[in-house]
């Protein structure tokens, strides 16, 4: 952002324009642009979700110098090292839907857009090699075509693996295998920050300073994740009556003979907001579940026994798709889009007071207060909704959640918040100058940046 980081990194982009052209270059095209209009699209993400970073991040405040797009693996390490030799910052960056501002390019440098490293294959094992650009809408097309299940993808599908495995966490098949932290990457290609022009590949507990990272401790270039076989699931939409109604079944899904895919619940103020395919009572709560089709009936059976009613059964495999793209931070989305007169913010919380003690967790703020749930192996997850008024107030509902026993994360700041130690130790050695996403790793962050939800 200051005029010598411009300098610098034109003439970094110089060299860099040379790696894709004229003798001994890298083969494939590498683009490089300095286009304000794109500059500054690219230099934010959806941060926009919190009226905290609305202040803080806006769009335009912290613009990158120039956008790279390389489109072969090995162009992102050959960058890395020009950056590091001209002393230039690099923000990674993949369909910038991150939501908490953690590819905003504070120092200025350059953006690097990973989208151009879109390709991917299944092994014969069964996993999947996939370039960090590939989109999980597109992966997960293919490879169901060719009788296999991504293990987890998120609400934004259309977002990228590695910006998933690079700042995502959860979604649709989480309730079966966890975070990302949990088993889904099995090795990761990745380029550091010290002028090595080199990547290297990580592995089992290796992995770990590498997820969720937000890229400070190096780019993933490609990753290796499992999958599953493929299995048919069908999108099932239900209604109830009351919050305690909901929750019986919701607690009850883990019992189903194969774990539901995802399994989402709101309760009326949202419901008409939400982007369903069938029309829902905007009086009742919303329990929307993906369940593998032979476990419907026992789906039923558990709504029904539990006062509920099945609205739809739909098993089609684009109606699970729309369920996906209901869950997580959208229904939060659709409210605020909904009402925009609210400024409405949101924590993300887990812990079984969320479906025990709702009237408690809605006292932690003023106003009216909603709550959006998830279901997690080990219990419930949920977003809180409630309507901002400053940041303090914000904050001030942190202890009040601890003191109900509710984990609680805050979307309100961008700091490193995963094995932050690891982190930094690790980022020594792969980010010597400290060059990668700056301002994203520090062991002392001015904001609660806690994760203590139980998801990892
Ligand atoms: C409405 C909404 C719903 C969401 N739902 C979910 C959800 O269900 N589950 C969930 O986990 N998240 C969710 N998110 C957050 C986000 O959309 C996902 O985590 C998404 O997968 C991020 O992918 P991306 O390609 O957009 O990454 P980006 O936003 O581009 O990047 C995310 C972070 O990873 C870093 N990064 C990007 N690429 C790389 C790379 N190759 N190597 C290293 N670091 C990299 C970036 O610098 C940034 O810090 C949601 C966000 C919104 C706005």
């Amino acid at each position: 952002m200051t005029r010598a980081t411009a300098d610098r990194t034109a003439a970094a982009c110089a060299e860099i324009a040379d790696l894709g052209a004229g003798p001994g270059s890298i083969a494939g095209s590498i683009s490089v642009s300095t286009d304000r209009a794109q500059l500054v699209k690219v230099s934010s993400d959806w941060s926009r979700m919190s009226p905290v970073l609305q202040e803080k991040v806006p769009a335009g405040r912290y613009v990158a110098d120039a956008v790279v797009r390389p489109t072969r693996p090995e162009q992102v390490a050959q960058v890395l090292a020009v950056a590091y030799r001209h002393d230039v910052p690099v923000t990674p960056r993949g369909a910038g839907t991150g939501n908490y501002g953690q590819a905003t390019p504070f120092d200025g440098g350059i953006l690097l857009d990973l989208r151009g490293l879109d390709s991917f294959r299944l092994t014969d094992d069964g996993t999947l090699v996939a370039g960090a650009g590939a989109r999980m809408t597109t992966i997960d097309k293919a490879i169901r075509a060719r009788g296999r299940d991504l293990w987890m993808y998120p609400s934004t599908k259309s977002s990228t693996l590695g910006g998933f495995i690079g700042g995502g966490s959860a979604g649709t098949g989480t309730i079966e295998h966890r975070t990302t932290s949990d088993g889904l990457v099995v090795s990761a290609t990745v380029a550091p920050m010290d002028g090595s022009g080199e990547t290297f590949t990580v592995s089992g507990d290796d992995l770990t300073p590498y997820i969720h990272t937000y890229g400070v401790t190096g780019i993933l270039v490609e990753v290796e994740v499992r999958t599953d076989p493929a299995r048919d699931w069908t999108a099932v939409y239900t209604a109830f009556d009351t919050y305690d109604e909901l929750v019986a079944v919701h607690r009850g899904l883990t019992g189903l003979s194969v774990l539901p895919r995802l399994a989402s619940a709101d309760e009326p103020a949202l419901v008409p907001t939400l982007t369903a395919s069938v029309e829902l009572d905007p009086a009742r709560f919303s329990l929307r579940v993906i369940a593998e089709s032979s476990t419907v009936d026992e789906l039923r059976a558990l709504v029904s026994g539990g006062g509920g009613d099945v609205v739809a059964a739909l098993d089609d495999y684009v109606e699970t798709d729309r369920l996906s793209g209901m869950s997580y931070n959208h229904p939060v989305w659709f409210l605020q889009r909904a009402h925009p007169e609210r400024n409405l913010f949101h924590m993300e919380c887990s812990g079984e007071p969320l479906w025990d003690r709702p009237d408690d967790v809605r006292e932690v703020y003023d106003g009216p207060v909603h709550i959006h749930l998830e279901l997690f192996r080990h219990g419930p997850g949920a977003m809180v909704v409630a309507e901002y008024r400053g940041e303090q107030a914000l904050l001030d509902g942190i202890p009040r959640f601890d003191a109900l026993g509710v984990g609680v994360h805050s979307p309100h700041q961008w700091y490193v918040d995963r094995n932050v130690e690891l982190a930094i130790e690790t980022a020594r050695r792969t980010d010597p100058k400290g060059l990668l996403n700056t301002g994203k790793l520090t062991a002392t962050p001015p904001v609660d940046s806690r994760l203590n939800m139980g998801v990892r």
